[in-house]
């Protein structure tokens, strides 16, 4: 029998006129990109968001064009978020910490068509333009006076809204139709383009804001401080307005007395990876300052160190949600949150379960599989590759041929993970950087986790460095707090409650700084490599 009731194309247009509707009101703050601090709310969002299709539209922008974004966390970021899916094309968000160089490659391969940017991003997409023989052209996110001399052909965006109405509708597509683009940000390898539909966006939306996940509701003011152009922003531009939340978005300036000024915005929720909080605890402390406002910190995108979470929530009583995802994965895939077993706990304990990286919402399926392809038990010790499918999760990789995913739709996270009894997954490792000594693994991120507990490491780094009996040994690189100098000894010491003999460190190397990604992760791909060029040997080789 068919069914009887309404088809409703889950496209994230509804997802505006939701929040516009029913929560029009709801502020949105944001720091401009020319300074200064405005104020907008979502029934003014959807109206511009309107006039961005409108203008596109006449632009010849048609549905399924791809519109490459490169832009800090701003409330006109919010307007092309929607018009540009609005007007049924396709965006595609940058990054610009990445090379112009993979840039370019980045938007030559996605197809750009139209390009979308920050004024003070100006010099980075000039040298993009010549690259990409098929753009027809650049709209600059701002005024007339702030239109930058780099891009004399440019279009201005005020103008262009200056221009419409606004009297028009969104695009009638279906919701399995192309919605937003994202590259992986290439930490382990070439960038790969991940295509979202309306569809996976929606239902990823409708899975974070459950209470097990961000748990979002119309009370909540929600700043992401992920970039939107960051794996799909972790949803914060669709999961806040699903829910009706407030937004407040820092713009460019990451330094903790901006981020700070933003959070005393009545920020409730806030979302960044792991080094983004560091230095906001440190001037926290230093400043004297409290937290009043914040009620959830999402951590995310690496491993989040014990200290960060004892901070927040010991000093401040703010709740740290240590999530695991990516790209190809929406990219949220599961969320430290307290089922009642680990409620119960002492708080010591239940510490350590959020070291972990939760469990799944519904639409993700999980599994952790040895290299045979054999389902591992969920004892908490056995480690495997982790699988990941659902409605969220990638099929195909932009323009290759064959599918990412196996036969049962499964894709291969690259990660190495426990999963206990409770599905709670702990990633161990990434399968690139994995520590493979005598045929064992070591786990990089608890070695660093461990190394970053002592109170004068700053960053640890654990990488395995060829040796011809072992395979690999570890090396663990260490950044003292400026001003301290720890030894080897006590940072082994530190290491040796949680690490078997065998498993510890060759060598304790104190350098000045680790090498990033685009998306502030640790570069061991990188790190290998100055080792290797600095002619670096182990101890025992040397
Ligand atoms: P890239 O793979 O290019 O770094 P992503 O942002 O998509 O880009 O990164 C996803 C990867 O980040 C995951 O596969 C995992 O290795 C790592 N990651 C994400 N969240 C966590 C976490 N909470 N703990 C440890 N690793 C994490």
């Amino acid at each position: 029998m068919q069914d009887l009731m309404q088809d409703w194309p889950l496209r994230v247009s509804a997802i505006i006129d939701h929040a516009a509707r029913y929560h029009g009101g709801r502020t949105i703050v944001s720091r401009s990109v020319e300074g200064p601090v405005t104020r907008t709310d979502w029934a003014a969002t959807r109206v511009r968001a309107l006039k961005v299709a409108q203008a596109l539209r006449r632009l010849g922008v048609r549905p399924g064009d791809v519109v490459g974004c490169m832009a800090w966390n701003t409330a006109r970021h919010l307007e092309a978020w929607y018009g540009v899916p609005g007007a049924g094309a396709v965006l595609h968000s940058l990054n610009p910490r990445l090379a112009c160089e993979q840039l370019a490659y980045i938007a030559g391969h996605a197809g750009d068509r139209w390009l979308i940017c920050d004024p003070d991003l100006a010099p980075i997409v000039a040298r993009m333009v010549p690259d990409l023989p098929d753009l027809r052209g650049v709209i600059v996110l701002t005024d007339r006076p702030h239109m930058p001399e780099e891009l004399p052909g440019a279009l201005c965006f005020e103008d262009l809204l200056a221009a419409e109405d606004g009297d028009t509708g969104w695009h009638r597509g279906d919701e399995r139709d192309a919605c937003g683009i994202c590259y992986t940000s290439g930490t382990t390898g070439h960038p790969k383009g991940v295509v979202y539909s309306h569809r996976s966006n929606v239902l990823h939306a409708m899975a974070m804001i459950q209470p097990d996940m961000l748990g979002l509701s119309s009370r909540d003011v929600v700043m992401p401080v992920v970039p939107l152009f960051h794996a799909n922003g972790w949803s914060t531009g669709f999961s806040a307005p699903m829910a009706g939340a407030g937004m407040v978005l820092p713009g460019r300036l990451m330094d903790p007395a901006s981020l700070y000024g933003m959070l005393e915005q009545g920020v409730t929720v806030t979302a960044a990876v792991p080094t983004i909080w560091l230095p906001l605890l440190t001037y926290l402390r230093e400043q004297g300052l409290d937290l009043p406002h914040l009620d959830r910190v999402v951590i995310g995108g690496s491993s989040c160190p014990r200290a960060v979470i004892e901070a927040f929530q010991n000093d401040y009583g703010v709740r740290v949600l240590h999530a695991w995802g990516m790209t190809e994965t929406s990219p949220l895939g599961t969320f430290a949150s307290f089922k009642p077993e680990v409620a119960a706990m002492p708080d010591e304990e239940r510490i350590g379960v959020q070291l972990k990286v939760g469990h799944p919402p519904f639409t993700v399926d999980l599994c952790i599989r040895d290299d045979a392809g054999a389902d591992l038990p969920w004892d908490g010790e056995t480690q495997g590759r982790l699988q990941i499918r659902g409605p969220g999760v990638l099929r195909r990789y932009l323009k290759q041929e064959a599918d990412a995913i196996d036969a049962e739709g499964w894709f291969d996270t690259g990660d190495a993970a426990t999963i206990d009894a409770l599905g709670y997954v702990r990633i161990t490792d990434r399968f690139k950087d994995v520590i493979k000594s005598g045929g064992e693994w070591i786990s990089s991120i608890d070695m660093e986790n461990a190394a970053v507990s002592h109170p004068d490491v700053a960053e640890a780094a654990a990488v395995g460095v060829p040796h011809p009996k072992w395979d690999e040994r570890p090396v663990l690189c260490i950044v003292p707090k400026p001003g301290r100098s720890p030894g080897a000894d006590e940072i082994i010491d530190r290491l040796r409650p949680h690490f078997a003999k065998w498993q510890l460190p060759d060598e304790v190397l104190f350098v000045t700084e680790i090498p990033h990604t685009a998306t502030g992760k640790i570069s061991k791909l990188t790190l290998r490599r100055q080792l290797e060029e600095a002619g670096y040997r182990l101890p025992d080789l040397r």
